[in-house]
């Protein structure tokens, strides 16, 4: 019985070897927790898609500071990069991490849930009912490995824990002694995309309907619906707003994107009302965006958007 156990115990220490030989490096690179307000922490990370360079760590993982404890939202595309938010929750504040939320499906925002798990084991996770549905369906696989290719194994190491607990438009969580108020417009950046508004602090996580120099895809969502997602936040008596990618300011970062959501729109509409086809809008179009063409992901996203918005004007007029 003795051997046994030490057999098992033996066994113990080479399977957890093995497996702390496959995580990959810790993030690099001097990072910062930045207060953008009163008790709202975000480390801004890279623009750009998952790289070996940015080692999958380009979002904004962020924490709130509450009397009760500590909300975390959005820990990152790898645990490499959830163990970067920890480190700095962790010099930050002593108290307890209490809820997880993250804003959407696309893996660089909630792979890293991993290691706010590690240090929290039992802290509840928060999602949309289609984020929790499309993991169930293959999502996490996915995206675990398009992040092991597209950083060539930097994320090495992440398991995927989804959220457990569903919330949806217009509920309302007490959580560390502050409010949470949930919205969601069905399609938007994708079709489960939350924003987070804290009245105590007058604050706005956007989640991805909203980039600061960064133009984000569209995938599974709506064109429309994006707009009308800024467009529902900006009506809060919000001061502060953390995009999904990019830096946090005021009113003017999703007024900003709104911005050019509307010139695309505009445009792709009055084309189709005279029955050109969506391959003639770019000419026209793109002198109107050059506020824009700096942008991260500008090239590569500003085609898909004329192409879904005019699918969309197309079939609203039909
Ligand atoms: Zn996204």
């Amino acid at each position: 019985m003795k051997s046994k156990s030490l057999a098992f115990w033996l066994l113990g220490i080479v399977a957890t070897a093995a497996i702390a030989a496959q995580i990959a490096p810790p993030i690099r690179g001097d990072w910062t927790a930045e207060q953008v307000t009163k008790n709202v922490y975000v480390i801004h990370g890279p623009l750009g898609n998952p790289s070996p360079e940015n080692q999958g760590f380009m979002n904004n993982p962020a924490f709130v500071v509450g009397p009760e404890g500590v909300v975390v939202i959005d820990p990152g595309g790898t645990v490499q990069t959830g163990h970067l938010l920890m480190k700095h929750l962790k010099a930050t504040t002593d108290k307890p991490v209490v809820a997880v939320i993250d804003t959407h499906i696309h893996g660089d925002h909630w792979l890293g849930n991993q290691a706010v798990r590690e240090a929290y084991p039992e802290v509840p996770i928060y999602g949309h009912p289609r984020l929790v549905s499309r993991v169930k369906a293959g999502a996490d696989v996915e995206w675990l490995s398009l992040m092991h290719e597209m950083t060539h194994k930097a994320s090495e190491g992440t398991v995927a824990i989804p959220p457990e607990k569903e919330i949806k438009d217009g509920d309302r969580l007490s959580l560390a002694g502050l409010t949470f108020e949930v919205m969601h417009v069905d399609k938007s950046h994708t079709d489960s995309d939350l924003m987070l508004y804290i009245p105590e602090l007058e604050t706005v996580f956007t989640g991805d309907n909203v980039g600061n120099n960064r133009i984000l895809r569209i995938d599974q969502g709506s064109f429309k619906g994006n707009m009308d997602a800024i467009a529902k936040l900006l009506e809060l008596p919000a001061k502060t707003f953390v995009p999904g990618h990019g830096r946090s300011g005021g009113r003017e970062v999703p007024e900003n994107y709104l911005k050019y959501m509307q010139t695309v729109y505009k445009e792709v509409e009055a084309a189709f009302e005279e029955g050109k086809p969506d391959y003639e809008v770019r000419p026209t179009l793109m002198p109107k965006l050059s506020a824009w063409k700096d942008w991260d992901g500008f090239g590569d996203t500003v085609g898909g958007h004329i192409n879904t918005s005019y699918l969309e004007i197309e079939a609203a007029a039909f």
